[in-house]
């Protein structure tokens, strides 16, 4: 377990890819030592679970709440003892999430990021692909597709509203809609209604 101070690392994918075990994966050894503190953040819009348990310890992982339309509150959440900061569902923080985050790294933080790389359009996903430039190491998870019988290797992020597929004005990030469903696609099976072909 290495601390890199002032290095970005990035698991991105779509749902269901493994991407925030894989960062947690990464700060497990932690745990085990004394001498490193980090702090594991996610924004307030995803509500979806309060703790993240790691599959691979018993170690809860309390996350830190941060207000993802204002990233520069992440100043606030760390403290000058954290050497690393895990930083779940990435593609959510808005502007101003990128300048912070080069900050932080100038500062001599190592950031390790989980997200989305694409929305349900299947173009790229807030600011991820600047954040995709400031890292050093980028690992892209994929799932398995989940329209029944493909189980062919899925990159993309299905949308659906009542089970239909969502079209393509629909907002980047829905909040609070019970109706809405997510899943990993194939490119094949991904559909995206109104998309205009290049
Ligand atoms: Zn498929």
């Amino acid at each position: 377990m290495h601390v890199k101070p002032g290095v970005l690392e990035l698991y991105i994918g779509p749902m269901k890819s493994g991407k925030t075990l894989a960062a947690i994966h990464r700060v497990e050894g932690l745990n085990y030592r004394d001498d490193v503190d980090f702090i594991f953040v996610k924004p307030k819009l995803d509500v979806r679970e309060v703790g993240v348990t790691s599959r691979f310890g018993a170690r809860q992982y309390d996350p830190v709440v941060a207000d993802h339309e204002h990233p520069g509150c992440l100043y606030e959440l760390l403290r000058p003892w954290h050497r690393v900061v895990v930083i779940d569902e990435l593609q959510f923080f808005g502007e101003g999430i990128v300048p912070v985050i080069r900050q932080l790294l100038v500062g001599g933080m190592n950031i390790i990021g989980a997200g989305l790389d694409t929305n349900f359009r299947g173009e790229p996903f807030g600011y991820m692909p600047h954040l995709v430039g400031l890292a050093s190491e980028v690992q892209k998870h994929t799932s398995v597709c989940e329209v029944a019988g493909c189980n062919t290797d899925a990159p993309l992020t299905q949308r659906l509203i009542d089970g239909q597929p969502a079209p393509y004005d629909s907002p980047e990030i829905l909040v609070g809609d019970a109706e809405e469903g997510y899943e990993p696609r194939c490119i094949r099976h991904h559909e995206v209604p109104m998309l205009e072909p290049s």
